[in-house]
């Protein structure tokens, strides 16, 4: 029985953010309508497939978009989908993303009736000046009512995610916004720095000049505080991203790092079944045309030769708290890079892993192009 995470995406948000990149466009409630049917469709389609067919799911994660503006009743049939064609436990990990200031706090409850255990809460800064120059819909105190629904709800696993390297924060505003994340207890942290990504209202500001482009050095300092400030409080870093109270590491954002299967529903969402990755496409219109006339809705393709896979697993293990197999690493790369990078300290040795000091997370793609450059 083949053991792999479950994600569904759903592409529909109230407005775009000035720096989204992710496939999503503005809600309309026909579109929607349909995207929802074929989404079952599709879910169906591959419980019938293998290897996922009687599959046992590790965790499955409701992503977009703005998954929380689904309809409950339509979370419910999904769900129910879901249990009838693979093996669901009560144990297992169900993620639900939520922005704050979509109006959905109250559906919270139905959401932990329905068996959904843990919340992802785009807060993204504690700034409303921040929040307004990201273009988010949401305000500060949006998001501790968020944050309090959901406990009201029941859930005790909630998730914030927060951006730094924002145009205009300082080092001290970012820490700022840390502290009130702090101040609301949460169980798990995502932190991303902010890239400009083409075709966003941002990439065009700063090409007209309107905006700044990040500045990586003082993303740089950012992170660095941000590691000691999340230490001090008693999370783990347990990936270059991802701070977790201790029992709350992501299940789901695990199995992307350890390489284990993965089945993606929904635009743009991708799969891996061990051998091959593939992915639907980007738009919408597509997906719901091709499932309308029961065609898959796939993009492409790519299968993973053996020196890839090793590949993978040197970036992914060095990205992680649980590092790189010692053995492994020596039998796949050269044993003087790794020893030069040891010296260097940009490679430590823990019970007979490889791990790079969190501080030099962020110099990461360097350590893996010497190693990979040298083999
Ligand atoms: S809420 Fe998230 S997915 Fe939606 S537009 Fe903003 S950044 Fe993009």
């Amino acid at each position: 029985m083949t053991k792999f995470a479950l994600y569904i995406h759903y592409p529909f948000c109230i407005k775009r953010c000035n720096y989204c990149a992710f496939v999503s466009s503005v809600i309309d409630d026909k579109i929607a309508n349909s995207y929802q049917k074929v989404l079952l469709t599709e879910l169906k389609q591959k419980a019938d497939e293998q290897p996922w067919r009687d599959g046992k799911i590790r965790s499955a994660y409701f992503g977009g978009g703005t998954p929380s503006l689904m309809p409950v009743d339509f979370i419910e049939i999904l769900l129910n989908t879901i249990s009838n064609s693979f093996c669901l436990t009560p144990e297992t990990e169900i993620t639900i993303e939520t922005n704050p200031g979509s109006d959905v706090n109250d559906r919270f409850k139905e959401f932990f009736k329905l068996g959904i255990n843990r919340l992802s809460i785009g807060a993204q800064s504690f700034n409303d000046d921040e929040l307004k120059l990201l273009g988010r819909i949401h305000s500060t105190d949006d998001i501790c009512d968020a944050v309090q629904a959901g406990r009201e709800a029941g859930f005790e696993n909630i998730s914030l995610d927060l951006l730094y390297g924002i145009p205009g924060q300082t080092v001290n505003s970012f820490q700022t916004s840390l502290q009130k994340a702090l101040d609301l207890n949460p169980t798990h942290l995502s932190t991303y720095a902010l890239s400009i990504e083409d075709n966003t209202p941002f990439a065009r500001m700063v090409k007209n000049g309107s905006l700044s482009a990040p500045d990586p050095d003082l993303a740089a300092d950012q992170y660095s505080m941000l590691i000691d400030v999340m230490k001090n409080a008693g999370f783990n870093h347990y990936e270059l991203t991802n701070y977790s109270k201790s029992g709350f590491e992501s299940t789901h954002n695990k199995t992307y790092w350890q390489r284990t299967p993965y089945l993606g529903i929904g635009t743009a969402a991708h799969s891996f079944d061990g051998q091959k990755r593939f992915w639907n496409t980007n738009s919408i219109e597509t997906y719901i045309r091709n499932l309308k006339s029961d065609k898959i809705p796939l993009n492409n393709t790519e299968f993973i030769s053996p020196p890839e896979q090793i590949e993978e697993q040197l970036y992914l293990g060095l990205r992680t708290s649980a590092g790189l197999d010692v053995d492994f690493a020596r039998k796949h790369f050269s044993k003087n890079t790794l020893r030069e990078l040891v010296l260097d300290g940009f490679l430590n040795i823990q019970h007979r892993k490889y791990l790079v000091p969190e501080k030099k997370w962020l110099l990461l793609d360097e350590v893996v192009l010497k190693i990979l450059s040298t083999s």
